[in-house]
């Protein structure tokens, strides 16, 4: 089977082209497509690796083996039963942890394509970013940041199920870079260019940081308007002007808005000016208002709601069920030799919606 041009010259009459040299001919060329990428793209032959080094893989660089084994993960199967915003909203549509994670993905690369930057890399990142949410949104988290002594974040434990808990303890093994962007990927409320936790190394972790907020903003206003607690017109005035009247266009306007800004500084080869990922002002400013918007009239509005209530009580529950008895945990979730809050700790936030309310239940939970 010949499918591309080059291979076909390898085959030139008289010639047998052993699988091992066309193998390596793949190789080249992955590699070699990299070497393409703007000057600011990360390259995986520059990568500074794994904890545990492997041998290279023929086919796929070392970020497409990331985005892959992330995607093969239990934490990543666990998506689909996970709040996003709403909890147990009463309908198909409303988006999930999984479906926002392809959004992210989706809205990710398509920038990362655009400013030539490394496409696998950013959707290693972007399907890895969420894997560390704990069940019920932002209900969940917050009564675990309460009870977890020192607190808990989801990009950290993020972090800790690709590090540490995936694979029976072994971990994803991924690569520096991959691991990077998911620890940075979370933003302040203030600022959807803020900081946080700190900058993504990499220009791609950056794109996926900023996805992030691009998906989330457009698909919870999707939401919240299917949930009969918006309408278009609700929007801010300088929302609807500046970014649009519909879900489509205020995507595709932040995003033109992301490559347009970021290209000047991407295009900045050999000069030391470090180039960022980011807005113009007047559609970062819209973007905010945006944001503190949603803040005021879907997020604390669901935070407040009977079923984020009984979340809390449930994870809380759960939680210190699990931190009083961690024989009783039956899962590879957990490290056997870590103290008993940080087991409860692992084994509560990787379970999804539905398993904690059925194992709450279970254990003697009533509301
Ligand atoms: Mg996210």
């Amino acid at each position: 089977m010949v499918l591309v041009g080059a291979a076909r010259q390898m085959e030139a009459p008289g010639t047998r082209v052993p699988g091992l040299e066309v193998l390596a001919e793949v190789q080249r060329r992955l590699l070699e497509r990299e070497e393409r990428l703007s000057p600011f793209a990360a390259r995986s032959r520059l990568s500074r690796g794994r904890e545990r080094s492997e041998e290279p893989s023929p086919l796929r660089t070392e970020f497409q083996r990331d985005r892959d084994r992330i995607i093969h993960s239990k934490a990543f199967r666990r998506l689909k039963h996970k709040t996003q915003v709403f909890i147990a909203p009463s309908g198909d549509h409303f988006v999930t942890r999984l479906t926002h994670t392809l959004e992210v993905a989706q809205i990710a690369r398509t920038i990362a394509r655009a400013l030539d930057l490394n496409e696998d890399l950013t959707e290693a990142i972007a399907l890895g970013h969420d894997l560390g949410h704990p069940p019920f949104g932002h209900a969940g988290e917050e009564t675990l940041a309460e009870l977890v002594p020192g607190g808990f974040r989801h990009a950290e434990q993020g972090l800790r199920v690709v590090e540490r808990l995936e694979k029976g303890g072994r971990g994803l093994n991924l690569t520096w870079e991959v691991r990077n962007g998911i620890l940075y990927s979370s933003k302040p409320r203030e600022d959807i260019l803020g900081e946080g936790m700190g900058t993504p190394a990499t220009l791609e972790g950056q794109v996926v940081k900023i996805a992030d907020a691009v998906a989330y903003l457009n698909h919870d206003i999707a939401d919240a308007i299917r949930a009969g607690l918006l309408s278009e017109d609700d929007l801010p005035g300088i929302v609807q002007e500046r970014l649009g009247r519909s879900h489509s266009q205020r995507i595709d306007a932040m995003v033109r808005d992301i490559v347009a800004a970021s290209w000047a500084a991407t295009g900045q080869a050999g000069t030391d000016a470090r180039p960022r990922i980011v807005m113009s002002p007047p559609v970062h400013e819209a973007a905010n208002v945006l944001r503190e918007f949603m803040f005021r009239r879907v997020y604390q509005w669901e935070g407040r709601r009977e079923e984020a209530e009984r979340a809390k009580r449930v994870v809380r529950f759960l939680y210190t069920y699990f931190r009083d008895h961690p024989e009783e945990i039956k899962s590879d979730y957990v490290i056997p030799d870590d103290p008993p809050w940080r087991q409860a700790a692992d084994y509560v936030s990787g379970m999804t919606d539905r398993f904690a309310l059925d194992m709450a239940y279970r254990l003697g939970f009533r509301d």
